[in-house]
């Protein structure tokens, strides 16, 4: 996703791969360089400051940073005063590397960096020189975002950075460190701002929020109630949280989801695989047996539950059998959606450090990640298909991003619903009588 702002000194573009937490830092960068005064770069040709906020947990997003890179070069050499940056994960992760390989790039800034992109931006144009800033002790300056951003129906809000998990294919506690969450207090009032300029919708943003407070003083706060704190604010039409685990994960939990009308019915879930040997060697914490002990325990409490989940297929060592527990999981659970990746090696992983080999021969990874999206397809728009003749409350999107004659919205469960109106629905709540489902979107009309 591009995001396009400038400053008093010229404009600036930000390029964003990856997840949600990437999508707010790039906003909070932005604010930072709204900060110094802007001007509008509506694409990368008319910018002088030119960012890519990137993402390190697949090969491929990584990939994807340096080409665009390497497309900005031929902008660089038609204009030598354009300053180029390289922020988040990849950013962290690869260092000073990026300057070897991409010599025109003038700041390479990690995960704790991004609100000083104004200050590196500055030096740079008064220096020509090249910044690399990747200290992890920094104090990511989220107020910066209270004074200059625009007004949207939802946003973003993250509580905590960072994660203290191990989990053996991961590289975020490499690029984001360990877990550091905000003051309750702090959310609660950038919450209320929000509101208090017209924001419906908040989506609390945590690597493991379920984990929210534990090293917080002079207490320790958790997930709970921190929901029952922001759920409060008057004005706050739905709220969200995201990503659980499923060891973290507190059975109070799906009280405040009985409690808080406002709080949406939806937990990404990310169970990564269904077999014990595999999610041992995965260091996840938990077992086929608990995973789906938690999901039984979320739809008791809340029977309309939306789950959705990450799967990794071909981690190291997976065999058939194993893969045939991962069907099974997904068979069992039902998610609604799921994001399902081939394993492949990332460095400075523990998987990596360790020495597990990456062995399933990516003509097995690929014809078991067919399956099982196959199958995952297929559940999916069998799930949907029971909602036929239901009534849900939709907040308007807008326009479809497919045929933009319809309007798109979300249900509480965070799907995509679909529905002829002959006005615009952005921003407001209204009641949809589903008529058909497909596994991805459900459509109907207006009650
Ligand atoms: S819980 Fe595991 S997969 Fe998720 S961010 Fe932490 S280490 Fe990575």
């Amino acid at each position: 996703m591009a995001h396009q702002t400038t400053t008093r000194a010229g404009k600036a573009f930000v390029y964003t791969i990856g997840c949600q937490m990437n999508e707010l830092d790039s906003e909070l960068a932005m604010a930072t360089l709204e900060g110094d005064g802007l001007n509008v770069a509506a694409r990368p040709a008319d910018a002088d400051v030119l960012l890519v906020n990137t993402c390190s947990v697949r090969e491929k997003a990584e990939e994807k940073a340096y080409s665009w890179l390497g497309r900005m070069k031929v902008l660089k050499r038609e204009n030598p005063d354009l300053v180029i940056g390289v922020l988040g994960c990849m950013a962290q992760k690869e260092g000073k590397l990026i300057f070897r390989r991409a010599p025109y790039v003038d700041i390479v800034a990690g995960t704790a960096h991004f609100t000083k992109i104004d200050e590196y931006v500055r030096q740079v144009r008064a220096t020509g020189k090249r910044i690399l800033a990747v200290g992890r002790d920094e104090e990511v300056e989220t107020e910066k975002r209270l004074k200059a951003r625009e007004t949207r129906q939802s946003a973003y809000v993250a509580v905590m950075r960072g994660c203290d998990h191990h989990c053996t294919y991961c590289v975020v506690p490499n690029t984001r460190g360990m877990e550091s969450s905000r003051p309750l207090e702090e959310i609660v009032e950038e919450c209320k701002i929000l509101v208090g300029e017209g924001t419906q919708e908040i989506t609390l943003l945590g690597q493991n929020i379920d984990s929210y407070g534990k090293r917080l003083q002079p207490r320790r706060r958790t997930l709970s109630e921190l929901l029952y704190a922001v759920a409060d604010i008057q004005g706050l039409r739905r709220l969200r949280f995201i990503t659980s685990h499923p060891s973290d994960l507190k059975p109070e939990l799906f009280q405040a989801f009985k409690d808080l009308p406002n709080l949406m019915p939806y937990l990404h879930f990310p169970a990564q695989s269904g077999s014990d040997s595999v999610l041992k060697r995965m260091r996840r914490g938990y077992t086929f047996e608990r995973y789906l002990e938690l999901v039984a325990a979320a739809r008791e409490a809340v029977p309309d539950m939306g789950l959705a989940g990450d799967t990794i297929v071909g981690f190291s060592g997976e065999t058939e059998e194993d893969f045939e527990k991962t069907i099974e999981l997904h068979e069992r659970t039902r998610f609604q959606n799921a994001y399902i990746f081939m394993y492949s090696e990332r460095d400075y992983t523990p998987a990596k450090e360790q020495g597990l080999p990456d062995d399933v021969p990516l003509e097995l990874k690929k014809r078991r990640i067919n399956r099982l999206m196959k199958l995952q397809r297929q559940w999916a728009a069998e799930e949907n298909q029971k909602k036929v003749g239901t009534v849900t409350e939709v907040f308007g999107e807008g326009p479809s991003r497919k045929d933009p004659d319809k309007q798109e919205g979300r249900n509480p469960q965070n799907q995509v619903v679909i529905v002829e109106s002959g006005r615009e629905l952005k921003g407001q709540l209204y009641k949809v009588e589903i008529t058909s489902a497909t596994d991805a979107a459900l459509y109907g009309r207006l009650v």
